[in-house]
């Protein structure tokens, strides 16, 4: 495989501030974190800590940050298609709205916990920061499997879980979109409910909530944007690990909306997908797999299994591909030691939030492995959504042409911001991706101070 060693001479520099696997601060007795190490929330704020560490952040801003603003629970019933009654479990938390309205993402999955969805939180919070973006950091879900629904009864779920919630959002308070199993459709019924409900009518009320169908608010783009800004991040990110992205191989974990994206526009670059996989299956063809028709397979089936266009192959088979780029786009904490052992590329580019443990980017460090990291790598969709919720505000419709432009703007701007926190603290791009977001949270807070 290409390793650090076989790269050019001044990409060989091995970065004097990485964060230690078992990472702690006082911090995290002061606000109660979990004590379990592979807890996520203790993880992902724990990368953010580190980097406070390293730039010498006050720690009064560590403490504001390492906790999020608002926990919102709910309990709802629902009736089912049979008749029958089930009470579900809804989230909603509010992280820090100091740049702006929280913004982020509903999951619907059966595991979504309050850990997750406060991690998910934070990270937004981050994300919104690094891309230059007036909004702070939510994120909510339910606790539901939409595959195991009728769309009757998920219409209900959604409609339930909205008016559970609707006096903790609002177009100019909170702003939710889509995660993982969530679907535009679900954001259409959102923003009806919504409006429904509020006073606000018609187009402000949809700009209660993102990633709408086109026909219903939505902008052009948003659909393909986390994937097309994950394109963009390797765009500018790989030409200093002497790659040219219309040559590269790549792998993809989660051929879903972010995977498959991702997946295509890197295909239609020139580069070649040689392995796959998801929750149905590994899938792997050395001379390339056929990214749309993947995609059109996994719509029809639910997943990548089944697949004529290349063979099935064992977990370990996909890890070892050798590619020159990683894209994790499936679910948290993916990359552990054991993945991060196995793999065989020269970059990890974090299409999901919070894929690699602390652990696995360890391991990926000491072997030369570039990460770049999720709070940069996949802020083209929350970028998007932003301009659809501009578009909403001000009832404009954007081209796509200045969709896609005013992303590229944006993801340039956080790369270059990173790189610039990596060269002056000598860091790994995770710590320096915190780093660039934190001095803009930072600014915002001495110069408004804490209330009263
Ligand atoms: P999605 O529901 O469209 O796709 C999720 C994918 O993960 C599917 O392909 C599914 O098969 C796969 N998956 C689930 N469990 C798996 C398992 N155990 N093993 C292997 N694969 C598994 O969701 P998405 O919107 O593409 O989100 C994927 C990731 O990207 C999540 O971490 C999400 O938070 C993050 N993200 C999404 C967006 C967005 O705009 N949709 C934006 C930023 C970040």
């Amino acid at each position: 495989m290409t390793t650090l060693a076989s790269r050019p001479a001044a990409k060989q520099h091995r970065p004097k501030n990485t964060p230690p696997s078992n990472f702690s601060s006082p911090v995290f007795d002061e606000v109660g974190l979990p004590s379990d190490p592979n807890n996520l929330y203790r993880q992902t704020v724990g990368s953010m800590l580190y980097a406070a560490q390293v730039m010498n952040l006050p720690n009064g801003f560590q403490l504001i940050l390492a906790q999020p603003k608002n926990e919102i629970m709910v309990h709802f019933p629902v009736r089912m298609d049979d008749g029958s009654y089930r009470l579900f479990k809804g989230y909603r938390v509010q992280h820090n709205n100091a740049l702006g309205p929280f913004k982020g993402g509903l999951r619907f999955h059966p595991d979504v916990h309050l850990d997750d969805v406060k991690s998910l939180s934070f990270l937004m919070t981050m994300k919104c920061s690094l891309a230059g973006l007036p909004y702070g950091g939510g994120k909510g879900g339910i606790k539901v499997d939409p595959r195991k629904h009728s769309s009757g009864e998920m219409e209900r779920i959604v409609r339930r879980f909205t008016t559970a919630i609707a006096h903790n959002i609002g177009p100019d308070y909170d702003i939710p979109a889509p995660d993982v199993g969530s679907s535009a459709q679900h954001m259409a019924w959102i923003a009806d409910t919504y409006s429904f409900l509020s006073e606000a009518t018609g187009k402000n009320a949809n700009a209660v909530i993102t990633g709408k169908p086109v026909e219903s608010g939505g902008s052009l783009g948003r659909e393909k944007a986390t994937g097309q800004g994950v394109v963009d991040t390797l765009e500018i990110m790989l030409p200093e690990l002497g790659l040219d992205i219309s040559h590269i191989t790549f792998s993809v974990l989660g051929y879903g909306n972010v995977g498959s994206w991702a997946g295509r526009i890197l295909a239609a670059k020139g580069g070649k997908m040689t392995a796959v996989a998801d929750h149905t299956g590994f899938l792997k063809n050395e001379k390339g797999i056929d990214t749309v028709a993947l995609a059109d397979h996994v719509a029809k089936t639910g997943g990548v299994r089944g697949f004529t266009g290349a063979t099935s192959c064992t977990k370990e088979d996909f890890y070892k591909t050798k590619v020159d780029v990683f894209v994790p786009a499936a679910l948290e904490q993916m990359v552990q030691e054991e993945e991060a052992r196995m793999l065989n590329c020269i970059v990890v580019a974090e299409g999901a939030n919070a894929p690699t443990t602390p652990a696995g980017e360890r391991v990926l460090l000491e072997r030369g492995i570039e990460v770049l990291p999720a709070i940069l790598c996949n802020a083209g969709g929350v970028t998007v959504s932003y301009f659809e919720w501009v578009q909403n505000l001000t009832f404009h419709s954007w081209e796509l042409d200045r969709v896609d432009r005013e992303l590229n703007k944006h993801m340039v701007d956080a790369a270059n911001r990173t790189k610039a926190a990596r060269q002056k603290y000598d860091c790994d791009l995770r710590t320096a991706a915190y780093i660039a977001a934190l001095e803009r949270l930072r600014k915002v807070y001495e110069l408004r101070g804490i209330f009263p």
